[in-house]
């Protein structure tokens, strides 16, 4: 499984689609693609090979877009399936998560983001994180950093996620605990990946996320990185990639 996004000047797709198939190593039974233009978000997803999912996306949207994430999921909650591959959407539409590792305690989360009204689509644990980062997000009024912070500090598990919101066209957030997580920091362009693999072309600056990190990821902004437990900031280490 894997996890790639992009965040920058350049068009995310083929990025991220060519990303995906360097991360095809890690093992996986469905990808998934989301992109946006600060207009619409994109979003196509099957289970399958990359190469089933890039049919899919040339015949299905459009691919615009400076700002994307992409996943292979090896199925841990739900068969595979195009509805449980990744990525997914939270009830309003607004943010989009891909996810790999295990939200082990998804179960009385979900039934608890029921009672208050959310509906799910999936079998997936990483719907319910989605929501859940929704509903913080909703209920303290925060900012999407702040939210998934609160949230994770909920969550027990495993994770390197990438989420974004629709009204910040300008921002992803990721964090990681057990699966890997590397940024790599362009002129002005950031990638994100489960290895340095789908981005050492492009930059050979990559920061490698400890567990219970989480990075806020703005175009054009000095890249900001705090722990998910107390919120400090983390000052970190931008390690040269030797080819
Ligand atoms: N637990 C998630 C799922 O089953 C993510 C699996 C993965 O690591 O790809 O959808």
């Amino acid at each position: 499984c894997g996890i790639v996004g992009y965040i920058g000047h350049r068009e995310a797709y083929p990025i991220i689609i060519k990303g995906l198939q360097r991360l095809e190593y890690r093992g996986y039974d469905s990808a998934g693609i989301a992109l946006y233009d600060g207009n619409a978000i994109k979003l196509s997803k099957t289970k399958g090979k990359v190469s089933d999912l890039k049919n899919k996306i040339e015949n299905e949207i459009s691919t615009d877009g400076t700002l994307g994430i992409g996943h292979t999921r090896w199925a841990t909650h739900g068969v595979p399936n195009d509805v449980n591959s990744h990525p997914h959407y939270s009830n309003s539409g607004d943010l989009v998560i891909i996810h790999n590792g295990i939200i082990e305690n998804y179960d009385s989360l979900k039934k608890e983001l029921i009672k208050r009204g959310y509906t799910f689509h999936s079998d997936t644990d990483t719907e319910v994180l989605v929501n859940l980062i929704e509903e913080v997000q909703k209920n303290d009024n925060l900012k999407l950093g702040k939210a998934v912070q609160v949230a994770l500090n909920q969550v027990v598990g495993a994770y390197a996620i990438a989420v974004f919101d629709k009204n910040k066209p300008n921002e992803i957030v990721v964090a990681k605990l057990g699966s890997p997580l590397a940024i790599g920091i362009g002129d002005d362009e950031f990638f994100i990946a489960s290895d340095a693999s789908p981005f050492i072309e492009y930059t050979k600056n990559a920061i490698y996320l400890e567990d219970e990190e989480m990075a806020i990821i703005r175009r054009g902004k000095k890249i900001k990185v705090r722990k998910i437990k107390n919120d400090v900031l983390v000052d970190p280490y931008v390690q040269e990639l030797q080819l």
